[in-house]
């Protein structure tokens, strides 16, 4: 069985015997090269996977999910038996499953509970180029499970292949002891590519980006012969945003020429994001139909993750959404920034699969050049280390500061997630893991919800915090059409939910929501009358549930806490909140300010799309989940709580020296050493204020 005819093909003997012949190996080709898709396979047909499965990692849940579906169908298989996939919350593979398509995320949790890979006689970690904070994590785990003796054993039988697009191969390679590199070489043509001048340094932190890039598809669809476009937007609002004007023709477009109907005639317009459904997604595969072009408008997902046939125009918005550490408030935030020189490259090159191809950027020569870096920078460097660090240290890699990284984070950033783990008590004073990190560590969710969640179940109420948990763990349950008439009648309905359980703590009517919807005879029916995404609401009810078999669990544990506490559910549930969020909590500091308290001091402003917003002066303390910056830094999902309740968790924010806690790590590290260290640091420190204040 030799599979479709992609560029792979030729290399397939040579593939299979590297991989027999060597533990590690690197692999590179063009993206469409069917490494993802026929790799796998080729090494299971050639009986490799004999004695353990193989693992194949992706830093994405829908190129996993979609390259899992599509190597089923290439076997002939029913997806979740001889190849499945699983992501967060999301299982389906089965005990024949040989090839197991997973995130990044979800094998770096299985190494907690089977920390040799047992299972698994191969692990391919693809889409290395994308640096995605997980995958650089398993880099260091599996260099050190082949290397080391103690105290986790080591693996000799296990191969390990890591899959990239053809990028710094050669730090790659030497990080891996210097180990082969097989390059499989591609198919692709030339792409021109083309400035647009639409957008200049000044706007970045602008959308005018959206309509830009209508306009220019637009013109390529009236303009230039037949192919598909591919338009590269940020997220699923813009994209949504764009595939509606799309569509109306948007009137509110300054158009250059006179638009007639052809212009959205014999175009398919097609949406590609993360949160969309399997069966939505699968249309952007099938070719489009005679005379018709297709135009994908796509998050940053088809650059490298999906491949799709037939685009001979790329229209690149010149931005992506990225998660960043934000120092002003200590938190992560997603952020819409301009991409990168050698990220554009991968985008234009979309263009030339089939044939050649032009890639519109609708940047200026100046944006690329003053607002574009050259590479992107690798998620370790540039989001919070707080959850991979723990899992680091329940693994038993106490020295988290010298850990084999590809790219070390910056000792700061180390050291502020050591601190957080320690505010949570996950870590004690000398940076070893607790019992409450060990149970912290069981959810695959960010300590502090994982934190309020034990709280709860300590108290032996889990069922107010299990809804909650879910549902932020869902996508946005709250639909916001654009249409305005529509969206004052979704808000009014949003606002009785929120009224039905005091209207004054968004926490309870993200439970309020659920549990309605739960009772309910006909759920989708009473989500539409509301406004709120059923699909969303869904999956919710499977975290809920997969969450509550690991709170069982726990519980059922001799050590467990256990403790008591009278008050009513709505004291009860502000508590448990208190106990995982105190680390977000906020005094209010003038009429509709508030400044929090974690050291950062940074004044924060309620959301809109809080109940709480306008009733900021009623507000004394609150706690929060999380932020969104645009010119303010708004807090979203709030709840009031009362002083007295952080109190006491107050001066854990502050007592303690973040230096102190990596004393585990730097053991060996002189006195002189250490004071030398310290210098630095406070003058890295005063030269930022210093530039901050600039
Ligand atoms: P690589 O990993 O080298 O980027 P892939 O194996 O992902 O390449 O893709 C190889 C080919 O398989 C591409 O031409 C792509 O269009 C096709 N393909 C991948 N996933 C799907 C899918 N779910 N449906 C249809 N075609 C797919």
């Amino acid at each position: 069985m030799d599979g479709p005819d992609l560029p792979i093909r030729r290399s397939r003997r040579q593939l299979v015997e590297a991989v027999r012949e060597r533990p590690f190996l690197i692999v590179t080709g063009e993206t469409g090269s069917g490494k993802s898709t026929q790799l796998p396979k080729y090494l299971y047909e050639a009986g490799l996977a004999k004695h353990g499965a193989i693992g194949v990692t992706q830093p994405r849940r829908v190129a996993t999910v979609s390259v899992a579906q599509r190597v089923a169908e290439e076997m002939g298989c029913e997806l979740g038996a001889l190849v499945g996939y699983q992501v967060r919350f999301d299982d389906c593979t089965s005990e024949d499953t040989a090839i197991r398509y997973m995130t990044d995320g979800c094998l770096l949790r299985q190494i907690l509970t089977d920390p040799l890979l047992s299972k698994y006689s191969v692990i391919i970690l693809d889409e290395a180029h994308e640096r995605s904070l997980s995958t650089d994590i398993l880099f260091g785990l599996l260099k050190k499970l082949f290397l080391q003796q103690k105290p986790t054993g080591r693996r000799t039988d296990m191969k390990v292949v890591v899959m990239s697009a053809t990028l710094e191969v050669e730090k790659l390679s030497e990080f891996f002891g210097h180990c082969s590199v097989l390059h499989i070489p591609g198919r692709s043509f030339p792409v021109k590519e083309i400035f647009c001048n639409l957008l200049s340094p000044r706007d970045v932190g602008s959308s005018a980006y959206v309509t830009e890039a209508v306009k220019v598809a637009l013109d390529v669809h009236l303009n230039e012969p037949e192919g598909d476009i591919l338009v590269f937007l940020t997220g699923q609002n813009e994209i949504e945003r764009a595939c509606d004007l799309l569509f109306k023709k948007a009137e509110s477009i300054d158009y250059r020429y006179e638009v007639h109907d052809r212009a959205v005639e014999g175009l398919l317009i097609l949406p590609l994001y993360g949160s969309m459904s399997t069966d939505q997604q699968k249309r952007i595969f099938l070719p489009a139909p005679r005379g018709i072009r297709k135009c994908v408008v796509s998050t940053n997902i088809a650059a490298t993750s999906l491949t799709i046939e037939g685009v001979r125009y790329v229209v690149d918005s010149g931005f992506v959404k990225q998660l960043n550490h934000n120092p002003r408030v200590g938190l992560d935030i997603l952020e819409v920034v301009p991409i990168s020189k050698s990220e554009a490259k991968q985008r234009a090159g979309r263009a030339g699969r089939t044939s050649a191809g032009k890639s519109f950027g609708l940047f200026s020569r100046e944006f690329w050049e003053q607002c574009m870096p050259e590479h992107t920078v690798p998620e370790i460097r540039r989001t919070s280390l707080t959850s991979v660090i723990l899992t680091l240290k329940c693994l038993s890699v106490h020295d988290v500061i010298r850990f084999p990284y590809l790219d070390p984070p910056e000792e700061r950033h180390i050291l502020e997630a050591l601190k957080e783990l320690y505010q949570c008590d996950a870590i004690d004073r000398r940076g070893h893991v607790t019992r409450l990190g060990e149970f912290l560590v069981q959810f695959p969710l960010p300590p502090n919800l994982s934190c309020a969640l034990i709280k709860a179940a300590s108290l032996d109420c889990e069922d107010l915090l299990l809804p909650i948990a879910a549902m932020l763990s869902v996508e946005n349950v709250f639909i916001r059409p654009g249409d305005p008439q529509k969206q004052k009648e979704a808000e009014l309905q949003h606002q009785e939910l929120a009224s039905q359980v005091g209207g004054c703590n968004d926490f309870a009517t993200l439970l309020n929501i659920f549990e309605q919807c739960k009772a309910s005879k006909s759920p989708s029916a009473w989500c539409q009358k509301y406004w709120i995404h059923w699909r969303a609401v869904k999956s919710a009810f499977s975290v809920e549930r997969q969450l509550r078999e690991i709170t069982t669990k726990l519980k059922q544990l001799p050590d467990f806490p256990k403790e008591t506490f009278e008050g009513s559910r709505t004291e009860i549930l502000r508590r448990c909140l208190c106990a995982g969020y105190f680390i977000n909590v906020a005094r209010r500091s003038a009429a509709r300010t508030f400044c929090t308290m974690d050291g950062h001091g940074s004044i924060v402003y309620i959301h809109p799309s809080s109940t709480l917003h306008n009733q900021e002066t009623l507000l004394e303390w609150i706690i929060f989940h999380d932020v969104a910056v645009t010119s303010k830094i708004y807090v979203r999902t709030v709840c009031p709580v009362r002083y007295e309740w952080v109190r006491d968790l107050l001066p854990r924010l502050h007592q303690v020296d973040a230096y102190e806690l990596s004393s585990v790590a730097r053991e060996e590290v002189t006195e002189e050493e250490m004071t030398k260290w310290k210098q630095r640091e406070e003058l890295k420190r005063q030269r930022e204020g210093a530039t901050d204040n600039s």
